[in-house]
């Protein structure tokens, strides 16, 4: 597939579709319309598109549909695709520590194809844009962090590499063996190699960089200081892992004499240019810190509850202002993988809270569009449909036998199951048709995750 954008007088027309903008007002159309120009989004509003437009290359009635902007993903590990099903009851420490000596087995090879599996899956549920925090570099794994990204080139959607990383093992009191990290200095060289080399900060980018050390129990304080120091010094984003489990916050006070905020504030981790993975054990201090720095956060409902880690306090998270996006979280404790279905369990999950508003359906909405592109740093491309902004869109087909008589079509999307995904445009290009990715042969893909996943299981 062509990488370039589709030329400017190239035009797509939909028409006849219930419309979520998700802009500023919430605006929403019955029957209306979106002009797409290119990669951009020219058009927008209610009833039919304007008859006298040129270039018009495909014209879709999208009755019984809703379109919404494509979703955005903000927390994930791609390679973990091939670690699926494995460690199935355990909490987060005890399945790291299962987990870590099969992942310090990984190579390019491997990664390539979990990171198609990862990144189909979040196409195919209406994802447009994803980021993945990839922390686990062994020695004589190839280059690891160019095969995910050519992986999600191939198959067209708008990405985030996290040139993640971890340098504190067992013998410095961290939890990952000691074979599964590298060296403090090694990882610096090669986090701003990647800046260096991948980081493309214009408004229609389709790749960016950020630095991405994986948590407090697998990283050294001089690591998370550099980090931050050279984020800033390269003009791109910092993400780690936060405030996960009880057992994290237990580890940082009797590493660290204070709660992971407090250290993540004493490392010089809080700012509108970080975003954290879970935040799950935040008190009323930690939150009111990140409303404070306009510190993001990338909410993992269902990996929250596969490793029975807790609720986060979403609602009020919201409340204070701070800025949040849903993740998946890697697929070793996401086993669906799917951004799409993180809507409904986000909004089922927050209401576990007590109280019916905490979530809404439209603010879960929100959160998987807007939220995510904010928390990203790319609310002003992605994330709504306004004129102007980049044509990452999803068509969902709500008039079939599973949502045709919910009275509702954005409650058909948060409050239903997961509807059909008609059409999936990235850039003003399309990736899923029908359901279907159309850049890349899915069976071929299947396989090749099967098979990597015996490779790596073998090589235990
Ligand atoms: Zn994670």
């Amino acid at each position: 597939m062509s990488t370039l954008p589709p030329p400017a007088d190239e035009r797509i027309v939909i028409e006849n579709a219930a419309i979520a903008t998700v802009d500023a007002a919430d605006n929403e159309y019955t029957r209306g319309h979106v002009v797409i120009a290119g990669n951009r989004i020219e058009s927008v509003g209610e009833g039919p598109a304007p008859q006298w437009l040129q270039g018009v290359v495909r014209r879709i009635n999208a009755e019984g549909h809703l379109v919404t902007p494509g979703l955005v993903n903000t927390h994930h590990h791609f390679y973990q695709w091939i670690t699926r099903g494995l460690a199935q009851d355990n909490i987060l420490f005890d399945w790291l520590v299962a987990l870590y000596p099969t992942w310090a087995r990984i190579d390019d090879k491997l990664v390539h194809a979990a990171a198609q599996g990862s990144a189909a899956a979040l196409l195919k549920s209406g994802c447009t844009t994803a980021s993945d925090h990839h922390y686990v570099f062994p020695q004589g794994g190839g280059d690891i962090l160019g095969a995910e990204i050519e992986a999600v080139a191939e198959l067209g959607m708008r990405f985030t590499a996290l040139r993640g990383s971890m340098d504190r093992s067992k013998k410095d009191g961290g939890l990952p063996p000691d074979h599964a990290v590298e060296k403090t200095e090694d990882i610096l060289i090669a986090s701003e190699a990647a800046v260096d080399r991948y980081h493309d900060a214009s408004f229609d980018s389709m790749l960016q960089i950020a630095i991405a050390p994986c948590s407090p129990f697998s990283v050294s304080t001089e690591l998370m200081r550099e980090a931050a120091v050279l984020a800033r010094r390269k003009g791109v984003r910092l993400h780690t892992h936060g405030s996960e489990t009880a057992e994290e916050e237990q580890f940082c006070k009797e590493l660290f004499g204070m709660g992971p905020t407090d250290y993540f504030e004493s490392t010089g981790w809080l700012g509108e240019d970080v975003w954290m993975a879970h935040c799950v054990h935040m008190n009323d201090s930690d939150i009111a810190k990140f409303a404070e720095t306009g510190t993001g956060v990338a909410h993992c409902p269902s990996s929250n509850a596969r490793l029975a880690a807790g609720i986060a306090r979403v609602p009020d998270m919201l409340r204070a202002g701070v800025p949040v996006g849903l993740g998946v979280d890697g697929t070793a404790s996401n086993e669906s993988g799917e951004l799409g279905t993180e809507l409904r369990n986000a909004l089922l999950i927050n209401r576990l809270h007590g109280y019916p508003d905490a979530l809404t359906g439209r603010k879960a909405l929100r959160l998987g569009t807007m939220g995510g592109a904010r928390v990203l740093g790319r609310q002003n491309e992605i994330g709504s449909i306004e004129v102007g902004k980049l044509a990452d869109l999803a068509l969902w087909k709500v008039d079939g036998i599973m949502h045709s008589s919910i009275a509702d079509p954005v409650a058909a999307l948060t409050l239903g199951a997961l509807p059909p995904l008609a059409l999936l445009l990235v850039n003003g290009r399309p990736v899923v048709e029908n359901g279907n990715l159309t850049t890349v042969n899915e069976d071929r893909i299947a396989k090749a995750a099967a098979d990597a996943a015996r490779e790596l299981a073998a090589r235990a």
